[in-house]
């Protein structure tokens, strides 16, 4: 964890502190009297019983400070668009502000904040909301939990009419602010708070403020989500309650991500990698509890999120169905949802994301793009967290939670439906073969991880690594080929690779083969092409006439005694032909020797 601004961090660590400071009753409160919270909404802050006021302030004040009025795994949105928040504003400004008055002095003064600072509004006795959580001024003053309540219901108004209403509510919290509340009320509820508090600053004011392991606050944030009850638990329970903080089924994570690397660099840096396909299409995390008397339904609970820990359960009807088909225990399931053609052949990730964004006609949508998940991780089985156990264990548990239920088609890992395979190998050669497996059929090639690692929510760590995009590329002579087999038996693939020597006389030599990154369409066009040029044939394996030039990927020129030009391309991918080009403008040995030194 980085640490955040100390300056700010202190700040914001008073601000804490000054909420919990002191919990004697309303009569410190500038009198007022909090109404209750009917009409607040599920969600709003509880008061345990009714006692702890200042527990609640704090709560809300942890979100507040971010500008947010939810937690982060929450996807509830105010929904309310800036025109409305000039409106409610110009409205409790008097009558001689109108919106278009407010979005002059917004483009003058370039920030909301500024603008709702710059009027004077209603009641003018609010003191306190944001400056001085306790207050003191006369009987009308905002508190924070007023806010945050007004602020959910404003949230809940839908249906007809809810535009205005939403306005109308706005309105009356303004109209009781005081310049200086208006400032931070616009701010947060268009979500832009501009206090420079992160939420590094506020995990540190957290442990700061409450005397509890920086560490273990980051924890409690990573299977919540929550700032403020972190705050509110680090307050009440100290260490003990972060450390019994757990994941719950039905509230999103955020996903573990990668950074880029290459083969023979993780081999260097890990014993063994694990290497999973890397498939084309866009992240899930399926929560899945079949206990209806723990869901209080009678059947099931699934839901689904995306990266952003959005709900995207009703667009996606074919995971829900794929959770109740083959799930029986609860579980927490990460992975990707590919879109697929007919015949279950992979389609183009923006397909996937039409589907996220469906909000109407499922069905109908549904017939054109069918989507399919596929489960690489597992974080929740069965009561139990996996956040802290090897991947390899996760994976374990993840074979496991799959193959229980009726939808698996059979108890071999390749056999189980949904799982994404796991090989762990120290061998180049084994992972060059997934890559060119998972290549064609389809994918976007593989994925490494360390199989020891532990999964980190929303880290874009080392222990996951995507293949770095090939950034050269190099133009090779085709001069020769193999017939495939089987299937493929009619056609030529595994191209050898040839550049020119440094000499003038047009002599080429060898630098690799490429047969990785060819669909069967492609292959059977570059058959047409290559036929016409064989020039002798030894088996499966022909000769071809210098006539053709490939642009090819790769990640690394190695010097090798394998190839007449002293050097192997590692792990070479087609890129296409070029047409355009004739072996003399093909790369030579001098460029590879350039790109090596690099
Ligand atoms: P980024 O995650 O870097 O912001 P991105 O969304 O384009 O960018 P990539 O970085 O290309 O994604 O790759 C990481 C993504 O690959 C994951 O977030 C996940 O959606 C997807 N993915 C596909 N297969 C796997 C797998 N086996 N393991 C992990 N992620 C996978």
């Amino acid at each position: 964890a980085e640490p955040a601004d100390l300056e700010i961090v202190d700040h914001v660590r008073a601000l804490l502190e000054e909420s919990t400071a002191d919990s004697s009753g309303d009569e410190q409160c500038g009198g007022e009297q909090i109404p209750d919270e009917q009409g607040s909404g599920e969600q709003a802050v509880d008061d345990r019983g009714g006692g702890d006021r200042t527990a609640a302030e704090l709560e809300i004040l942890a979100r507040f400070v971010q500008g947010r009025v939810f937690p982060a795994w929450d996807s509830t949105t105010l929904d309310i668009g800036p025109s409305s928040c000039y409106e409610a504003i110009a409205r409790a400004a008097g009558t001689n502000v109108s919106p278009v008055n407010v979005e002059d002095r917004l483009a003058e003064l370039g920030e909301i904040g500024e603008v709702a600072a710059s009027y004077e509004y209603g009641g003018q006795q609010g003191l306190g909301a944001f400056t001085d959580t306790a207050g003191d001024a006369g009987g009308d003053s905002l508190t924070v939990r007023e806010v945050d309540r007004t602020l959910r219901d404003l949230a809940a108004a839908d249906g007809d009419g809810s535009a205005d209403r939403k306005i109308d509510i706005l309105f009356g919290l303004f109209n009781r602010c005081s310049s200086e509340e208006a400032r931070y009320l616009a701010r947060l509820v268009l979500s832009e708070m501009r206090i420079g508090v992160g939420e590094g600053t506020v995990r540190d004011a957290i442990a700061a403020a409450f005397d509890v392991p920086t560490d273990r606050v980051e924890r409690a944030l990573q299977v919540s989500n929550d700032y403020g009850r972190v705050a509110r638990v680090a307050r009440e329970d100290g260490r003990a309650g972060l450390d019994a903080m757990d994941l719950e089924v039905g509230r999103p994570v955020q996903a573990m991500l990668a950074q880029t690397g290459t083969v023979t660099g993780v081999l260097e840096e890990w014993s063994e990698a694990a290497v999973e396909w890397k498939y084309d299409g866009a992240r899930v995390q399926l929560h899945y509890d079949p206990d209806p008397e723990r869901t209080g339904e009678s059947k099931a609970e699934v839901r689904v999120f995306s990266r952003n820990m959005e709900d995207v359960t009703d667009a996606l009807p074919e995971v829900v169905e794929f959770a109740e088909e083959t799930l029986e225990r609860p579980a927490i399931l990460d992975g990707e949802v590919v879109a697929v053609d007919e015949d279950g052949s992979p389609l183009p990730f923006q397909e996937v994301l039409k589907r996220f964004r469906r909000k109407h006609d499922i069905a109908k949508a549904r017939e054109n793009v069918t989507v399919r998940p596929v489960f690489f991780d597992c974080l929740h089985a069965d009561g139990t967290d996996l956040l802290e156990s090897p991947l390899t264990a996760r994976h374990e548990q993840l074979v496991e939670l799959l193959a229980e239920g009726d939808g698996a088609a059979g108890d071999s890992p390749d056999e189980i439906r949904g799982l994404s395979l796991l090989w762990r190998t120290d061998d180049p050669e084994e992972i060059e073969a997934i890559d060119a497996e998972a290549l064609e059929a389809g994918h976007e090639g593989i994925m490494l991880k360390d199989p020891d690692s532990t999964y980190s929510p929303g880290r874009r760590g080392k222990h996951w690594r995507k293949r770095k995009p090939d950034v050269e590329t190099l133009d090779c002579v085709v001069t020769g080929a193999e017939w495939g087999e089987g299937r493929r038996a009619t056609f030529l693939g595994t191209f050898e690779l040839s550049v020119r020597a440094d000499d003038s006389d047009g002599a080429l030599e060898t630098v690799g083969k490429v047969a990785t990154g060819i669909t069967d369409e492609t292959l059977a066009d570059l058959t047409d092409l290559l036929e016409p040029h064989i020039i002798a044939e030894t088996g499966q394996e022909v000769d071809l006439e210098p006539e053709i030039v490939f642009e090819v990927g790769y990640e690394e020129i190695q010097s090798s005694p394998t190839y007449s030009s002293g050097y192997a391309l590692r792990f070479p991918r087609f890129q296409g032909v070029r047409h355009d080009k004739n072996p003399s403008d093909a790369d030579s040995i001098e460029r590879l020797e350039r790109l090596q030194g690099q």
